[in-house]
């Protein structure tokens, strides 16, 4: 009687080192990379009509290798690209698609219409009203940008 439970608690105890070892090995790999392949971040241009679902917003990409941004992006993988081999360490084809403005923090993509950059990006109402406070060529470069993006939506 005594060496039937022996019995049963021995193997409950290889049950459970079965279960608990091959954890890495299970770790399916495939569905991960095609995970991470989905756009999940909003991108909404606080300019125009852009909208578009990203793959990454910040600085460093992991998809574009050794690309470092002076600012937050929002960056996209090229849809029109094929990815690199995984086994290769090159980059990928990529988008930048905006940035924030580095005053009010409205999302705006890089269309010269919507965005300007000195020393940090700006959304063009922004931009409006910091220029007074910029040397005389960055205030010349976005007058014209100003003036332009007025031409086309009028
Ligand atoms: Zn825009
Ligand atoms: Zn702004």
């Amino acid at each position: 009687m005594d060496d039937d439970e022996d019995f049963v608690l021995d193997n409950e105890a290889e049950e459970i080192k079965r279960l608990q070892l091959p954890e890495e090995e299970k770790k399916p790999i495939d569905p991960e990379e095609a995970d991470e392949r989905i756009a999940r971040i909003e991108f909404n241009c606080s300019g125009c009509e852009m909208h578009e679902m990203v793959h990454y917003f910040g600085r460093k990409p992991p998809f574009a290798l050794g690309v470092e941004y002076p600012e937050d992006n929002y960056v996209m993988r090229d849809p029109f690209q094929p990815p690199p081999p995984r086994w290769q360490t090159q980059p990928e084809y990529y988008i930048t698609l905006g940035t924030k403005c580095s005053t009010c923090s409205k999302s705006v993509c890089k269309d010269p219409g919507c965005s300007f950059y000195y020393t940090a990006s700006f959304c063009l109402p922004c931009g409006k009203e910091e220029l007074k406070n910029w040397p005389v060529e960055a205030q010349a470069r976005i007058r014209k940008q100003l003036s332009a993006s007025q031409g086309k939506k009028n």
